[in-house]
């Protein structure tokens, strides 16, 4: 049977024993803090219901709700753009960008520009581009993608970024401890911030009714971001426009509850208008969401708020870290956008699921995670990507179970298979390693039945 690059991946950060163990238990742990929490709340389950719908209805008139927040975001005094694709939005944040000849643009975490590429894009036109957001900075100076959307840096140990920050910001030698590091990241993005010629934060959610911008973080970096140069740009998918503060209120209770296990975000910051002498961008970007929204099966991909929790909750996900998908979005979310975005580039991922649906069960506003997958596997075949051992055993199977003289014979020796070497009898060596098989009894339980073998349990002995 064919390994998949997931697969191939998975066995690779594994290898790493201790390191491997720890990534499982802290995601474990996170996932407990966010079981406690939303048990806090008796409204819970009633809260999921209510934002899985308001996504659903938003999404589904995304024209009406997207032309109220561009018209009130352009009363407040925004410039409002529009991107169809990545190549779009990089030119359109480039443009803005050279008119106000920025230098340097400091960024809050936003998943959209690693969607895009626009790091790299900026890079090369000599604009010198810093993540605010520690994990996110840790990240651009080893030059390394996030391997989760909340947490990026959650596969590195505190050594390595001990000895990363000795290479890049002088610490001292050996000194791997979280505070002294802490410190010595603030100190040197401080620097940063003062010197930035521009902010960019993403978008959480994008308030139609008043045309404001919502950014959630835990470090305060978007609104030191925005707060010291003129010009900021707020960069969003089109399914992140939410009706109003009331629906807001929901996906906030929610958000933060799902992520980490806190009630709240630590700095929940409201975007309504340019600073005073300065200027407010919002580009909001389609990038294939409107072709998602065309796909009844996969439709609700687009309810997601990015909390992170399918990841968590993943016992494949936590066992084979982020960088083992080959999307940049890992996951349960990640395989299905993954496979929106192209079928054929990104099926590898469709096997790092254990079908176990606890995703679905996490998930703030309930997207059919694992239902979606599960989809994905059944269309394999028509992807021409299912793999040919699994076909043929497949076809074996039905030949088999259609001819009923056939299938009640060869019962009679399924228990020879007991003696048989396993990777002779199945010629699945890569299945078959870490699977145990379980034994074949001498005799069929129908068989049995026939012969009167079965004993009978009358109602009275139950
Ligand atoms: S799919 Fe659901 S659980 Fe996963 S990141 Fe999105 S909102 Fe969170």
């Amino acid at each position: 049977m064919m390994s998949t690059q997931h697969s191939i991946a998975a066995e690779k950060f594994q290898e790493d024993k201790k390191q491997a163990s720890w990534h499982n238990e802290t995601l474990w742990f996170v996932r407990e803090k966010r079981d406690r929490m939303s048990k806090s709340l008796p409204e819970w389950e009633e809260l999921r219901t209510i934002a899985e719908k308001i996504k659903l209805h938003s999404v589904s008139n995304l024209d009406i709700y997207l032309e109220e927040f561009s018209k009130n975001a352009e009363a407040n005094g925004v410039i409002v753009h529009w991107a169809k694709d990545a190549k779009e939005h990089n030119d359109i944040v480039y443009d803005i960008l050279s008119k106000h000849k920025v230098k340097k643009l400091v960024k809050s975490k936003s998943m959209l520009t690693e969607e895009c590429h626009l790091n790299p894009y900026l890079i090369d036109k000599g604009i010198d581009v810093i993540e605010s957001d520690l994990g996110e900075r840790i990240l651009q100076l080893n030059h390394t993608a996030p391997s989760h959307i909340v947490m990026p840096a959650i596969h590195m140990t505190r050594q390595e970024v001990g000895e990363l920050f000795e290479e890049k910001l002088h610490t001292e030698k050996g000194n791997s401890d979280p505070t002294y590091l802490t410190r010595a990241a603030r100190a040197s993005l401080r620097n940063d911030f003062l010197t930035a010629d521009a902010g960019m934060t993403g978008v959480n959610f994008a308030v139609a009714s008043t045309g404001e911008i919502v950014v959630c973080t835990n470090e305060g970096n978007a609104d030191m971001g925005t707060s010291l140069p003129d010009l900021h740009i707020a960069v969003m998918g089109m399914e992140k426009v939410i009706p109003d503060h009331e629906a807001l209120s929901v996906y906030t209770r929610l958000l933060a509850r799902s992520a980490t296990g806190q009630p709240v975000t630590t700095y929940t910051s409201h975007f309504k208008k340019p600073k005073k002498g300065g200027e407010m961008h919002v580009i909001i970007v389609d990038n294939g969401r409107s072709e998602i929204l065309t796909n009844n099966e996969h439709i609700k991909s687009l309810n997601c708020i990015r909390c992170g929790a399918c990841m968590n909750t993943c016992p494949v996900y936590r066992r084979s870290g982020g960088y083992s998908y080959t999307y940049f979005i890992p996951g349960p979310i990640g395989i299905n956008l993954g496979m929106l975005k192209d079928p054929h580039k990104y099926t590898d991922n469709v096997s790092a699921c254990s079908l176990c649906y606890s995703c679905n069960n996490v998930c703030p506003v309930k997207i059919d995670l694992a239902d979606q997958i599960y989809e994905w596997r059944q269309n394999l075949d028509s992807l021409g990507a299912a793999s040919s051992s699994k076909k043929m055993i497949s076809l074996g199977m039905q030949f088999l179970f259609t001819h009923p003289t056939l299938f009640n014979t060869s019962l009679k020796f399924t228990s020879l298979i007991n003696w048989v070497p396993r990777s002779m009898a199945f010629g699945l060596k890569e299945w078959e390693e870490g699977r145990s098989l379980p034994k074949f009894a001498k005799e069929s339980f129908t068989s049995m039945w026939k012969k009167g073998k079965i004993k009978t349990i009358k109602k009275d002995e139950q």
